[in-house]
């Protein structure tokens, strides 16, 4: 039997309701003939109400203890979706991530699977069952530990056991009816895509588009699993949603697919640091140590040995960046005359693998960012991606500028 992966995220699964909503879409595709494997997040809130338990308990919690704790919504939910179906009289059991099992890194709250070893479902299909509904989000370590897989980790279970299966497909029902030009909440012309490569949603995922978590995307590319995106609050329809997909399947010629942002950003310059070799590395081997996730980097030109260094980071991390550069500098591994934080800035983005083989975007994108009076206080580019780092109250009026200015709400 084909196999097909069904994930549900916490609003699709928030009450009984709807977990016998969800349900009703398994007992179609069992219908329709699949084995079928269903994923589920914890009801919605319920994660970030056990983060909160355990923050409140211990602050400098262990974070095995952590993962014990959060782990804990997804094996409600996927017990309660297996009673569900029993209920309809279609074979299904519930799976922890430890009983099939997960198998991932020790690092809690951030694991990674590592394999997972399809055997035991196997048998279970073979036997008559039909579902397998599987906790996801959770795993267990080398060392027998229950793990998690970092907020929004269900869909990289889904992604993993799509390829740990050979599904034919790996569905992931949420909220939204699939990837959008942009945030609807935002520009109301977005606009929902039918198709979009696995890079382009790479680049999206990890520029704050919340809709998969940048890993799953990660792994559907490489394990070139078809993944769609779809509301499991609309009727069935087949080809609903968006499929993220190799970009050969995609036809749309548009240069530019999306508009993306990532609004709490800070902008930190290294006021005249020394311009030597290995001045980098002294900069940034201590943030990286100290967990900041650096995004941009400038480096000016210098002049008489000295040059200013601006780089980007999440706005909650400067206190630990402030934090980091002032230890280097005392211990004698940087030297600079100060360290200027800008934390009123966001980051807009265009995305598109068209961007590859069309000239010219990047112009566009300035003077369309220039007509509207917005300064750029940095730029970044990649083959299919342009950033640029802007005063944050221009935030949305520049990303509606640029989804007007590249005919984002036109298919083709
Ligand atoms: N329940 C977890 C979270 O809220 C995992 C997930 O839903 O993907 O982050
Ligand atoms: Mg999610």
């Amino acid at each position: 039997m084909p196999v097909l992966v069904m994930k549900f995220g916490g609003t699709s699964v928030a009450t009984l309701d709807r977990i016998a909503r969800a349900s009703k879409r398994v007992a179609r595709e069992v219908a329709n003939g699949y084995d079928v494997i269903v994923i589920v997040s914890a009801m919605s809130g319920k994660t970030n109400e056990l983060v909160g338990w355990v923050e409140e308990t211990s602050p400098l919690y262990d974070a095995r203890e952590y993962d014990a704790v959060v782990s804990s919504g997804e094996n409600v939910t996927a017990g309660l979706m297996a009673l569900r179906l029993q209920e309809m009289d279609i074979p299904a059991r519930s799976w922890q991530g430890w009983q099939v099992p997960v198998k991932t890194t020790a690092a809690h709250a951030a694991a990674r699977i590592e394999e997972i070893p399809a055997a035991n479902i196997v048998q279970k299909f073979a036997e008559g069952m039909k579902v397998a509904v599987v906790a996801g989000f959770q795993g267990v370590s080398p060392e027998g530990r229950i793990t998690t897989l970092g907020r929004g980790g269900s869909d990289t279970t889904a992604v993993a056991f799509a390829a740990a299966f050979g599904a034919e497909r790996c569905d992931i029902y949420t909220d939204v009816n699939g990837v959008y030009t942009t945030d609807p909440r935002i520009e109301d012309k977005a606009r929902k895509l039918d198709k979009i490569a696995f890079e382009e949603m790479l680049e999206l995922a990890s520029l704050g588009a919340k809709v998969l978590q940048t890993r799953s995307v990660e792994l559907a590319m490489r394990y070139k699993v078809k993944l769609r995106v779809l509301s499991s609050f609309e009727e069935y329809d087949p080809n609903a949603g968006t499929l993220v997909c190799d970009e050969e399947e995609i036809v749309e010629s548009k240069a530019v697919s999306g508009v993306a942002y990532s609004r709490d950003e800070a902008k930190m310059t290294l006021i005249s640091v020394a311009d030597r070799p290995g001045i980098a590395a002294a900069v940034f081997t201590p943030l990286s140590e100290a967990g900041v996730n650096v995004d941009m980097i400038v480096q000016n030109i210098s002049e008489e040995g000295r040059t200013d260094m601006t780089f980007s980071c999440p706005v909650g991390q400067v206190p630990r960046a402030e934090k980091a550069m002032q230890e280097a500098r005392a211990k004698g591994e940087i030297n600079y005359h100060d360290l200027v934080a800008d934390t009123d800035v966001a980051k807009v983005s265009i995305v598109g693998i068209g961007m590859r083989s069309q000239a010219g975007i990047a112009a566009k994108m300035f003077h369309v960012l220039a007509r509207e009076g917005i300064n750029i206080k940095v730029i970044t580019t990649s083959e299919i991606k342009l950033s640029v780092l802007i005063d944050r109250k221009y935030m949305e009026l520049a990303v509606q500028a640029l989804h007007d200015a590249f005919e984002l709400e036109k298919a083709g």
